[in-house]
C-alpha cells in the first residue's frame, strides 16, 4: 500500500494511524476529519469540561509530541461525502478526490433529534467541544440565576450531565421515556440501581415521561410532557441516542445496516476496513454482531482495524474483545465489562446495591457475560479477563471470591 485514507479524525481514526506507523507502514496516511480541531477526547465533554475542571488543551488526543512522526497528511474541517469503491477513491466536499490503496472508515456517531424541537436558545445537544462550551455557558448562567436545568433521556450523556450540572448547583430534572434508565445496556434490575443515583441526589429523575414540546420566546423558558404538564427550564440537553456516520457511503457498494458492516476482522471489503462507533461487526467471543459506543472499542477497535488492514482479509485476526465502559456520575464510579442479552441472571456477588457499591454478575447459558461494578474497579477488570476466558458462572465466582 502507498496510500492509506483515514476518514473520521477522533478516537478510532487516531488509534488507527498511530498503530499503522507502530507498525512499520511507511506510506501516506490521508487524515480526513469534519471538525477543524485536531482529535480530541469525548469523555470529560459530559464531566470535568463541563464541570470547568479541565480546559480545552486538557482533553486534546495530541498533547504534547503525540503527532510529531506520524507524519500524517492532515485534512481537516473536510467531510468525507461518498465512497468510489471501483476507482478507490473518497470524495471531499462534494468536489475533491483522494485516492486511497488501503481505506480506514472512523466516523462515528452523531446525537438524534428529538423531532420539532423550535430554534430556542437553551436547547442543545452534546456531541463536540463546541456543544460542550456552550451547553457550560449556558449552566453558569442558569446557576447564577438560581434556574433549572431540564435532561432529555437518561441514558448515559443525560446521567452523566445531570450529575455534572448537579454538581455546579442547578436544580435538575430528567427525563425519560422508558420505565427504568439504562435498561437496554444494563437489564432492568441494574438500570434501576443507576436510576437510584439520582434520587440519592435529590434530582427529579421521572421515568415514562415522554416529552411533546418547548416553550419560549427566543430561549427556551418550559419543556411540555406529553400529560400536558410543563416543567421550567432554562436550559435544556438533549441526550437520546446517535445513528452512525454512513450517509457519505450510502451509494458506496458497501453493506450499511445500523453501522458499516464487517466481518469479524473489521473488514468491509478488500482494503477497507472500520472501527469505533460506526461498525458493525461479528465478534466471535460473544458469537453474535455488535456496534459499540464506547472509549474503549474505539481505542482498541482502531488498533486491531489498522493491523487487519495491514495483513489482508485472509490472514488479518478475529476482533473479540469483551466489551467495556465506565460512567462517572455523581461521587459514583459505574463499570461494566461483556454483553447483555434479556435472559441473562444476575446476582450481586459482592456489596451492596443499597450501599452504591457492588459487583453484579451476569451469565447466560451457565457463562459469565458480564459483570457492573458500582466503585468496585479491581473486580471489574478482572470480570473482563473472566469472561474473555470463556469460563462457567461457577468458576468464575471462585475466582471472583
Ligand atoms: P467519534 O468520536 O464520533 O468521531 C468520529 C469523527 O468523525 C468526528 O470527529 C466526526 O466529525 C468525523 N466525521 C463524521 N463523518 C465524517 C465524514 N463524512 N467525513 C469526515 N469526518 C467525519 N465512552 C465511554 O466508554 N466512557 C465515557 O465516559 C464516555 N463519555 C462520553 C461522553 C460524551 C459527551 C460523548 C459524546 C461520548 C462519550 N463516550 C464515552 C463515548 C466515546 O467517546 C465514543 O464511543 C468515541 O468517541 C467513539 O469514537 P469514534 O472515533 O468511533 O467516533
Ligand atoms: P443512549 O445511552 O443510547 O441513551 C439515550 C436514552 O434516551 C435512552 O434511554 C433512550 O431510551 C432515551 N430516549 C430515547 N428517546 C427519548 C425520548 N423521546 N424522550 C426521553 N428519552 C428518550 O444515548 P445518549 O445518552 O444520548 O449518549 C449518546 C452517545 O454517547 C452514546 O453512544 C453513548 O454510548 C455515548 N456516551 C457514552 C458514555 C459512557 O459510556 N459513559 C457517556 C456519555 C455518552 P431507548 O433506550 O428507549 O431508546
Amino acid at each position: 500500500m502507498n496510500t492509506v485514507v483515514v476518514v473520521g479524525a477522533s478516537l478510532a481514526g487516531l488509534r488507527a494511524a498511530e498503530t499503522l506507523r507502530g507498525d512499520g507502514y511507511d506510506g501516506r496516511i490521508v487524515f480526513v476529519g469534519a471538525e477543524e480541531q485536531l482529535p480530541y477526547d469525548r469523555p470529560p465533554l459530559s464531566k470535568q469540561l463541563l464541570a470547568g475542571k479541565v480546559e480545552v488543551e486538557q482533553v486534546s488526543l495530541c498533547q504534547g509530541d503525540r503527532l510529531d512522526g506520524l507524519n500524517l497528511d492532515l485534512e481537516l474541517g473536510q467531510r468525507a461525502t461518498a465512497l468510489d469503491l471501483a476507482a478507490r477513491e473518497v470524495v471531499v466536499d462534494d468536489r475533491d478526490r483522494i485516492s486511497f490503496d488501503g481505506l480506514v472508515i472512523a466516523t462515528g456517531a452523531s446525537p438524534r433529534q428529538l423531532p420539532g424541537v423550535p430554534p430556542l436558545e437553551g436547547i442543545h445537544l452534546l456531541r463536540t467541544l463546541d456543544d460542550c462550551l456552550a451547553i457550560r455557558a449556558d449552566l453558569e448562567r442558569v446557576v447564577a440565576g438560581g434556574g433549572r436545568v431540564v435532561i432529555v433521556g437518561a441514558g448515559f450523556i443525560g446521567s452523566e450531565v445531570a450529575a455534572t450540572c448537579h454538581a455546579a448547583g442547578a436544580a435538575v430534572t430528567v427525563l425519560e421515556a422508558l420505565a427504568t434508565p439504562l435498561s437496554r445496556a444494563l437489564g432492568e434490575d441494574m438500570g434501576a440501581a443507576c436510576g437510584a443515583l439520582h434520587y440519592d441526589n435529590a434530582v427529579d429523575l421521572r421515568l415514562g415521561t415522554g416529552v411533546s414540546g418547548f416553550h419560549g420566546t427566543g430561549r427556551v423558558e418550559s419543556v411540555l410532557l406529553a400529560d400536558g404538564t410543563t416543567v421550567e427550564a432554562e436550559l435544556v440537553v438533549v441526550g437520546v441516542g446517535v445513528a452512525p456516520n454512513t450517509e457519505w457511503l450510502g451509494s458506496s457498494g458497501l453493506k450499511i445496516d445500523n453501522g458499516v458492516v464487517c466481518d469479524s476482522t473489521g473488514h468491509a471489503a478488500p482494503g477497507v476496513v472500520a472501527a469505533g462507533d460506526v461498525a458493525r461487526w461479528h465478534n466471535p467471543l460473544f458469537e453474535t454482531d455488535m456496534r459499540l459506543e464506547h472509549w474503549t472499542n474505539a481505542a482498541e477497535g482502531g488498533i486491531a482495524a489498522a493491523r487487519a488492514l495491514l495483513a489482508g482479509p485472509d490472514k488479518a485476526e478475529p476482533y473479540a474483545p469483551v466489551p467495556y465502559f465506565w460512567s462517572d456520575q455523581y461521587k459514583t464510579k459505574i463499570q461494566f465489562v461483556g454483553h447483555v442479552h434479556h435472559s441473562d441472571e444476575v446476582r450481586v456477588v459482592d456489596g451492596s446495591v443499597e450501599d452504591r457499591k457492588f459487583l453484579a454478575v451476569y451469565s447466560h447459558a451457565g457463562r459469565i457475560v458480564g459483570a457492573l461494578g458500582f466503585s468496585r474497579p479491581k473486580l471489574v477488570l478482572q470480570s473482563r479477563r473472566l469472561i474473555a476466558e470463556r469460563l462457567s458462572v461457577d468458576e468464575a465466582l471462585a475466582q471472583l471470591s
